[in-house]
């Protein structure tokens, strides 16, 4: 235990002991197996502990012949979901975390659906909720046209589909038929969907938030206790206005902004050369100025707009191209993000002291 107490957690900054997360150490002829317990599956750093961990009791000499680390997982609900635990209308999820955009088209949904769907392939329970009741693209982008909706009392079940548990409003209405909410049917429609389905234990929710900045997020930020959002943009410079806006509505409504997605950076030819048609680097450059974490880039690519188009997400993580890498780092990135602000607000908790 006293050298893994050397070995940190690169991005919670504290040793592995103190943050709990050495769950058993086995030790026999030279033996050596630790299992160490992550605060999310998804967790980027987990290359870099293992070898930290190895290199650490390697350090003990002679008598260590082999280490082997074994991972497993608990995502630890944010505080301030179990503070809100007396008025919170989804005390089963752990994380609830908002995709949006200062304007529409720049792959708001696609990244939502992608996000989801990178984190439910590591192995957590992620549920993926349409709440761009306005123009919603789930039913295409997961493919449910062809699945009917069941309720089971006055609660809808979600769709469950490509390893995540679903919901959208395109799949209660008419196809092609306009949504027009005013304000207070709006309101209504985003709180049915998010507390009249049964979502059951998830360790994320991600829901996809309608372009701009409405009504949408002031009833969500009414409604749930949010970790935190995202905001999806493209590089070009008209974009990122609207996103600065994004990011200054999430702070107005004291939602924490996890990360800046690059959307259509840059464009990969025939050659393999890459174009920057639209500027690549600008939301990475806006993030630093506004010091908000950049959780990575997706670059314009044919195969993720046919899967979008074709229903079939799954494509994206399995063709082997780069971009099943890229859209992994995504997830991973915002699942750290998570952890550490779920970290940071620990270390904010009111404490009591006796003098
Ligand atoms: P938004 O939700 O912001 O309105 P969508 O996610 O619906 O945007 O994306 C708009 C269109 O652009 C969709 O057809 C989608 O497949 C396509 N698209 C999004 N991102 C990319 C990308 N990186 N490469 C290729 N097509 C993309």
């Amino acid at each position: 235990m006293g050298q893994l107490k050397k070995v940190q957690d690169p991005e919670l900054h504290q040793d592995l002991v103190t943050l709990n997360m050495v769950k058993q150490v086995q030790i026999a002829d030279g033996q050596v197996c630790i299992t160490i317990e992550l605060t999310t599956p998804a967790c980027p750093m987990k290359d870099r502990i293992r070898n930290d961990v190895i290199a650490a009791v390697r350090e003990l000499g002679d008598p260590i012949k082999q280490v082997e680390i074994r991972f497993t997982a608990d995502v630890k609900k944010a505080p301030s979901a179990e503070n809100a635990a007396a008025n919170n209308p989804l005390p089963t999820v752990k994380h609830i975390v908002a995709v949006g955009a200062g304007k529409g088209g720049v792959g708001k949904s696609t990244v939502s659906v992608n996000l989801a769907m990178g984190l439910a392939r590591t192995g957590a329970a992620v549920g993926l909720m349409d709440g761009d009741i306005y123009g919603p693209s789930l039913p295409t982008m997961l493919g449910l046209d062809h699945l009917q909706p069941r309720t089971e009392g006055n609660m809808m079940l979600p769709f469950q589909v490509h390893g995540l548990q679903a919901m959208t409003i395109g799949a209660l209405v008419e196809e092609e038929k306009p949504l027009i909410w005013r304000g207070p049917m709006a309101h209504g429609a985003f709180r049915q969907l998010a507390t009249q389905t049964q979502w059951g234990e998830l360790d994320y929710l991600i829901i996809d938030l309608p372009p701009g900045t409405g009504d949408v997020p002031l009833t969500m930020s009414q409604l749930l206790p949010l970790t935190g959002a995202v905001v999806v943009c493209t590089p070009q410079k008209v974009a990122l206005d609207d996103a600065r806006r994004a990011v200054r509505m999430f702070q107005q409504l004291k939602i924490r902004v996890l990360g800046i997605v690059e959307n259509m950076s840059y464009f990969v030819g025939d050659d393999g050369k890459e174009y920057d048609i639209f500027g690549r680097g600008g939301a990475e450059m806006m993030a630093q100025m506004m010091e908000i974490p950049f959780l990575g880039t997706i670059p314009i690519t044919m195969a993720l707009r046919h899967n979008c188009d074709a229903g079939d997400p799954e494509s994206n993580f399995t063709l082997g191209e780069p971009l099943a890498q890229q859209l992994e780092g995504l997830s991973r990135a915002l699942a750290g993000q998570i952890s550490i602000q779920s970290m940071s607000e620990e270390g904010q908790r009111p404490s009591l002291t006796i003098s």
